[in-house]
C-alpha cells in the first residue's frame, strides 16, 4: 500500500497516519521525494479499509499494490486449481459442460434430457430445485423431490449433478446429495450461505453476482477458501448493464481478467449471459475460444413450454451441435474435451 500525503499536509498529521498504521502491526517505509510526503506500507494490508486512511488529515491517495484477495491469488500458488468431481476435472487444461433444464420439472423431463445431453458430451448434469425467481408467483422449483429427480439421473447416466443451494439450513442435505454446490448470482454475497459452503469440503460452483465487479466476485470465492474449502469453481454468467437487447451483458473479458489474476477454474454460463437460444453456441464457442475452463448450458426437451428459461434453453439437437463447434474451438486452442 502506498500512501501519498497533501502538499501542505502538518508533520503531525503525517506522525499521526505512521502511528496509525504501526498501532495495527505495520511498517510504514519513508519514500518521500521533494514536493510530497509519500510512505509504502509493508505488512498484511487485507484487514484496513483504504477509505479509512484517506479520511485521515493531510492523506491525499491511498494505492493498494495487492489485491485484497489471498488464497484464490494466482500470486500464492503455483499452477492452476483442478477441481475433482467423481473423476470429472473441470480446471487446468481440461473443457468441463454443464448442462440441463434450468429447473428440474418431472422425472421424465430430467431422464429425456440427461441422456441426451450425456450423448452429445456433456460431463456434468444441472438442474434447479431450489429455484431463486424474480416473482412469486413463478415456478418455485420441485424442492427436495427435485434433488431425488437428479440423484436418480446420476444413477441411470453417471453423471456428477450440480444444483443451486439458497438456504444455510439446506447445507447438510446438499453436501451429502449434490456433486457440486451451485451459488446464484443473487446469492453471490450472501456470505452466511458462503461460510457454510466453505465450511464443506464439496465443490462450489460460485456464479458473477449480476452487478459485481471481478474484485468482488474473487473476494466471495476468499470467503469459500478462507472457511477451508479450496475447491471453487467461478461462472461467467453476464452482467447488468445498460444494454437491454440481451438479458444480460455476457462479460467475455473476465475470463481473461480472472485467470490472470487467479488459479481458479472458470467457467461461462451463456444462456443466463445473453438470454437468448439463438446467441448461445455462438458464445459458447467464444468463450472456449477466449481460455474458459467450460460451459454451462441451459438444455431442455421441450423449450416452450419450459417452466423457467425457456427463451434461453437449447433443445438438445441444437445442444449437440454447440458441442460440436465447441470442440473444434478446442483444437484449435488445445484443450483436452
Ligand atoms: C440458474 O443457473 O438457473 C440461475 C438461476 O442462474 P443465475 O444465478 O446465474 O441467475
Ligand atoms: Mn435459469
Amino acid at each position: 500500500m502506498i500512501i501519498k500525503m497533501k502538499l501542505n499536509a502538518k508533520k503531525e498529521e503525517i506522525e499521526h497516519v505512521i502511528e496509525i498504521l504501526e498501532r495495527r502491526g505495520l511498517k510504514v517505509k519513508d519514500a518521500s521525494g521533494d514536493e510530497y510526503s509519500v510512505f509504502g506500507v509493508i505488512g498484511d494490508t487485507t484487514k484496513i479499509d483504504i477509505r479509512d486512511i484517506e479520511a485521515l488529515n493531510g492523506v491525499e491517495k491511498v494505492t493498494r499494490i495487492q489485491e485484497p484477495f489471498k488464497q484464490v491469488n494466482r500470486a500464492f500458488k503455483s499452477g492452476d486449481t483442478v477441481v475433482d468431481v467423481r473423476g470429472v476435472k473441470i480446471g487446468g487444461g481440461n473443457f468441463t459442460i454443464m448442462a440441463g433444464p434450468c429447473s428440474v420439472e418431472s422425472r421424465h423431463q430430467i431422464s429425456e434430457i440427461s441422456r441426451a445431453v450425456s450423448k452429445s458430451g456433456a460431463h456434468i448434469l444441472r438442474g434447479g430445485a431450489y429455484k431463486p425467481r424474480t416473482s412469486p408467483y413463478s415456478f418455485q422449483g420441485m424442492g427436495g423431490e427435485g434433488l431425488e429427480i437428479l440423484k436418480e439421473a446420476r444413477e441411470e447416466t453417471g453423471m456428477p449433478i450440480v444444483t443451486e443451494l439458497m438456504a444455510v439450513s439446506l447445507v447438510d442435505r446438499f453436501e451429502k446429495d449434490v456433486d457440486i454446490i451451485q451459488i446464484g448470482a443473487r446469492n453471490m454475497q450472501n456470505y452466511d450461505l458462503l461460510k457454510a459452503v466453505g465450511r464443506t469440503k464439496k465443490p462450489v460452483l460460485l456464479k458473477r453476482g449480476m452487478s459485481s465487479t471481478i474484485e468482488e466476485w474473487l473476494m466471495a470465492a476468499e470467503y469459500i477458501m478462507a472457511g477451508g474449502n479450496p475447491n471453487v469453481i467461478l461462472c461467467e454468467r453476464g452482467i447488468r448493464t445498460f444494454e437491454n437487447y440481451t438479458r444480460n451483458t455476457l462479460d467475455l473479458s473476465a475470463v481473461l481478467a480472472v485467470k490472470r489474476l487467479s488459479h481458479l477454474p472458470v467457467i461461462v454460463d451463456p444462456s443466463h449471459g445473453t438470454g437468448k437460444r439463438w446467441m448461445i453456441r455462438d458464445m459458447a464457442m467464444a468463450a472456449a475460444a477466449v481460455g474458459a475452463d467450460g460451459l454451462m448450458i441451459e438444455v431442455h426437451n421441450d423449450p416452450e413450454n419450459a417452466l423457467s428459461d425457456g427463451a434461453q434453453s437449447l433443445t438438445p439437437e441444437e445442444f449437440h451441435e454447440t458441442v460440436a463447434g465447441v470442440k473444434r474451438i478446442l483444437t484449435v486452442v488445445g484443450k483436452k474435451f
